[in-house]
């Protein structure tokens, strides 16, 4: 498995590294390597990025298999996104469109909608069956060059129902090409039926779900959403410590309609803030002192309407912003992470080196991953290999222009 490989030429490459972790960025800031540029590949990482006749003399000597490209290509490191929830079932489509005829979020319920029905169709799949599900997602996401892909429980909302999401997100894992890293939202919401207070579910779930976690090392991450019809921080702040102390990280749904979410996050050490639509200059000024990142999702956003996470003031502020799908069946179904970040780039006026970093390292960091997100030496050697002969053009056709190709490990999908 350690064979060379070199892949070229590029008319660039973006190796997304040497940016600072925190705040704003310039596109001058970016490293881009630019004529007729090489990358070389050792097994599974990269071994070096550079002048495409240099590495294919130098592969010679080693004997690399060389893949030569024909045309105009720019490559970036593979996408990450940060936080979705595509191991779920049941299509939303009457939701939205009653959402958009003017309909309440209670209404809504009130027909059978709303989250609980994700919760029903889910609980009635079986683990296959999910499997599938994800496995489909996952592979229409790895084709966009989204190569690592965070995934939430969350529509079990009992010990034994989120177990079967996670064990199928663990399963898909194992065979899928596309790397996903398993979050447990057992904490979605206090789940109807539950014969009991909001404290005693989360109770509940710390003392017999979370041993399980362990155990089967079916989740190292613990997500909570922090939300007025969910749980308040006050509620939330003894789980998520009772997690910390058994070692998981902590990650919150935060400010998507009212405060308070982001605030608990920086309290209790969370590695991020998700969400942050209703986030104000106090919530920007609290994330931006503190080592908790902000990611921004602004599939939510189109999907419900509303306001986009300040990703500006967040940058100006020194934070860290993480830009992530959210894809899920209710409020964003859409899925597609490119497209998303180019917009979120427009409406909040980012530069073209904020939205990458925010699909690539800063990313990578949200996950509490080091060994990609960048096309360092010694990184995954997962690749997003776009038809173009300038990076401007991909953000520029926001999200319409996909990847030629994609690599992920070394092996091309
Ligand atoms: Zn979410």
């Amino acid at each position: 498995m350690n064979t060379y490989k070199l892949i070229g030429p590029f008319k660039q490459v973006l190796p997304m590294t040497g940016l600072p972790l925190n705040g704003a960025l310039k596109d001058e800031q970016l490293n881009v390597l630019e004529g007729k540029v090489g990358i070389l590949l050792q097994g599974e990482t990269i071994a070096k990025t550079g002048d495409f006749d240099t590495l294919l003399n130098e592969s010679k000597i080693i004997g690399a298999e060389v893949v030569e490209l024909d045309g105009d290509f720019v490559a970036l490191p593979g996408f990450i996104d940060s936080h979705t929830h595509i191991c779920s079932s049941g299509s939303r489509a009457r939701d939205y469109a009653f959402r958009n005829s003017g309909k309440t979020y209670l209404e809504m319920a009130e027909l059978g909608g709303g989250i609980w029905y994700t919760v029903t169709q889910t609980r009635n799949a079986s683990q296959k069956e999910l499997e599938a599900g994800i496995a489909e997602r996952a592979s229409r996401h790895l084709s966009e060059g989204v190569t690592t892909i965070e995934t939430k429980s969350g529509y079990g909302l009992t010990v034994d129902e989120e177990l079967k999401m996670l064990r199928a997100i663990q399963a898909v894992n194992e065979k899928h090409a596309a790397d996903l890293v398993s979050t447990c939202l057992a904490a979605h919401m206090h789940p109807k039926g539950f014969e009991g207070s909001k404290a005693e579910y989360l109770e509940q779930i710390g003392s017999k779900l979370f041993p399980i976690l362990k155990e089967e090392n079916l989740a190292s991450r613990i997500d909570i959403f922090v939300e007025s019809g969910a749980f308040s921080p006050q509620e939330a702040k003894p789980y998520l410590e009772k997690a910390k102390a058994m070692g998981f990280s902590i990650t919150i749904h935060a400010d998507q309609f009212s405060t308070g979410g982001s605030q608990l996050a920086v309290e209790v050490g969370a590695v991020s803030a998700d969400h942050l639509e209703a986030s104000t200059d106090k919530e920007v000024e609290i994330l931006a002192k503190s080592n908790t990142i902000a990611t921004a999702l602004p599939g939510a956003t189109l999907g419900l309407g509303c306001a986009y996470t300040p990703a500006r003031k967040l940058l100006n502020a020194g934070a860290c912003l993480a830009i992530a799908s959210d894809w899920n069946p209710g409020s964003a179904p859409m899925g597609d992470l490119l497209m998303q970040a180019a917009v979120l780039g427009s409406a909040e006026k980012l530069s073209n080196a904020e939205v990458l970093a925010g699909i690539t390292v800063r990313a990578a960091a949200a996950l509490e991953l080091t060994d990609r997100g960048t096309l360092a030496e010694g990184a995954l050697a997962d690749l997003a290999i776009f038809p173009c002969n300038n990076y401007q053009e991909i953000l520029y056709q926001q999200g319409k222009l996909k990847p030629a190709m994609v690599y992920k490990k070394g092996q091309k999908i």
